[in-house]
């Protein structure tokens, strides 16, 4: 296709290397501009210090500096997306409008009437394929339909991968610039109080150069991932989801050298169990762009019908999980680095989200919410389908019965109380044994360490055993139809 103009609109793909929708627009237009909308509607409803828009911002200096060591320049606009794509690209002359393809409902809505509005002005919108690995309908069961368990979806995934190794080709934007449309002038970004938000440090390094420099820094640790990943205290995990929500690192490229990795067993075992993560963040971005409605209903409908805890306890409860003021020492340090960091590790995940909805009976959707809010990688598909995961509604669901106990996780995950006692002061001083269920150890003992239940740090919400037979109860009276 050749077009004499085009438009890039940059959204979570912040980077200018192998990037689907920049090589398509330079190797088919003679003049290419770049843009980045703030769109107004969801900047309204975050935080003034919302620690996201710091990244983006951080990040589209980046971006900027990258398209104009290269020739070219970012645009950065306010507004609704809706209005101000069409209209820029009016005022640019361009013939078409290229984008990564966004998966989720809102977006695929959004960029359809964005593309309505274009073609009413003779333009297009051309979406491409660069979030993911593997789209929606790339990868099928033998029958041709979804998969809906993790593993054979995998093993699928692998089998595709091996057979069309071209889909890891890079998509280069540099030997094309020539085509980028020069500066009009010295950059001229937005500052972030321009935009009503309160100046302030990105929360991990932002931009193409911190997800590289997390990345080799991770490569030369990966052997250990498959064992280290699930301690987090330690340093075992990439710390990349935030540059992979944002697109400044490239899908392919990690992919790539995890593959590279373990075929040459440079990366040990941990190189494919690296790889497999990946994956799932394929599996569920797939779950999400055929499964729309899970943005709000279960998985499995038939958990639609269970009957969550509600009413003034269930809601002090809540409000003392989000707070980490649960009295389990481990939920507690977790929902602190969530609230204090914006990060969680996964394991913590896993443990908050079990602990939300089967010791204390709550909705997922609340805690899939409250961590839509404050996880600096937030990523609706990948939330959605760990909440769901956790709470036993969704794809590939554990049996309801598996429910994890917040005080063996905490002996097995964080044995020593590291993790603890660098997120709950209060208990900083309990030893190994003691720091896992504080409730157990005697009063004496505990107040001779500075602690006095209740008033240092607070007593536990619920009891774990009579929460899991209640949950046992809930699950069943759903199996029985009461
Ligand atoms: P690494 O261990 O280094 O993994 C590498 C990458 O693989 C991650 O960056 C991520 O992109 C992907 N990945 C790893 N585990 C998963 C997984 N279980 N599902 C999907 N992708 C995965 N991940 C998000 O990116 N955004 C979210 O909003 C999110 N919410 C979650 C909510 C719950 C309740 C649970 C249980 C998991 C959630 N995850 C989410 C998945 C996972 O916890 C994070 O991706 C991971 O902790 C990020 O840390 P990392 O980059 O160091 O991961």
């Amino acid at each position: 296709m050749n077009m004499s103009n085009s438009l890039v609109w940059f959204r979570r793909d912040l980077r200018a290397f192998d990037h689907a929708a920049l090589h398509q627009a330079l190797t088919s237009s003679n003049r290419v501009y770049c843009v980045f909308v703030y769109d107004c509607d969801i900047l309204a409803a975050l935080p003034r210090d919302d620690r996201r828009v710091r990244f983006i911002h951080a990040s589209l200096a980046s971006l900027d500096a990258e398209l104009r060591r290269l020739g070219g320049y970012l645009i950065v606009r306010q507004g609704r997306p809706l209005e101000v794509i069409p209209a820029l690209a009016a005022e640019l002359g361009v013939d078409a409008v290229c984008v990564c393809a966004d998966y989720e409902p809102d977006a695929v809505k959004r960029d359809a009437r964005v593309n309505e509005r274009l073609e009413a002005d003779g333009r297009k919108l051309l979406s491409l394929k660069d979030h993911v690995v593997f789209e929606q309908d790339e990868v099928l069961t033998l029958a041709g339909g979804p998969f809906s368990v993790f593993t054979p979806y995998k093993n699928a995934w692998l089998k595709r991968l091996a057979a069309k190794p071209e889909t890891l080709a890079t998509w280069p934007v540099d030997q094309y610039a020539q085509a980028f449309a020069p500066p009009p002038g010295p950059p001229a970004l937005p500052p972030l109080d321009e935009l009503g938000f309160e100046p302030g440090e990105p929360p991990l390094p932002a931009g193409m150069e911190g997800a590289e420099a997390l990345f080799e820094r991770f490569v030369a640790r990966v052997a250990d991932y498959g064992r280290a990943r699930d301690f987090p205290s330690g340093d075992g995990t990439s710390r990349l989801s935030v540059h992979l929500r944002f697109g400044t690192t490239s899908i392919r490229h990690l992919v790539r050298t995890a593959q590279q990795m373990a075929l040459s067993g440079a990366g040990g075992s941990g190189a494919s169990v690296w790889l497999s993560e990946l994956i799932w963040r394929d599996f569920y971005s797939m779950i999400l762009a055929r499964n729309p409605q899970v943005t709000t209903q279960s998985f499995k409908p038939a958990f639609d019908a269970l009957a969550w805890d509600s009413g003034a306890q269930a809601e002090e409860r809540f409000a003392a999980w989000c707070a980490g003021r649960t009295g389990y020492p481990l939920v507690d340090a977790a929902m602190a680095q969530l609230n204090r960091t914006g990060f969680m590790h996964n394991r913590l995940r896993m443990i908050t989200a079990s602990f939300l909805t089967k010791d204390l009976g709550i909705d997922w959707r609340r805690g899939e919410r409250y961590f839509a809010l404050k996880l600096n990688d937030y990523d609706l598909a990948s939330n959605n389908g760990g909440w769901q995961w956790a709470a036993s509604t969704g794809c590939d669901a554990q049996p309801w019965f598996r429910i994890f106990n917040p005080v063996s996780q905490s002996q097995r995950f964080d044995a020593q109380g590291q993790f603890i006692r660098a997120w709950v002061p209060a208990l900083a001083g309990l030893g190994a044994k003691e720091i896992h269920a504080p409730w157990l150890v005697p009063r004496d003992e505990l107040a001779r360490k500075g602690v006095v239940l209740g008033r240092d740090y607070p007593l536990p919400v619920v009891d774990h055993d009579e929460a899991r037979k209640r949950t046992l109860e809930r699950f069943a009276a759903l199996k029985k139809g009461d």
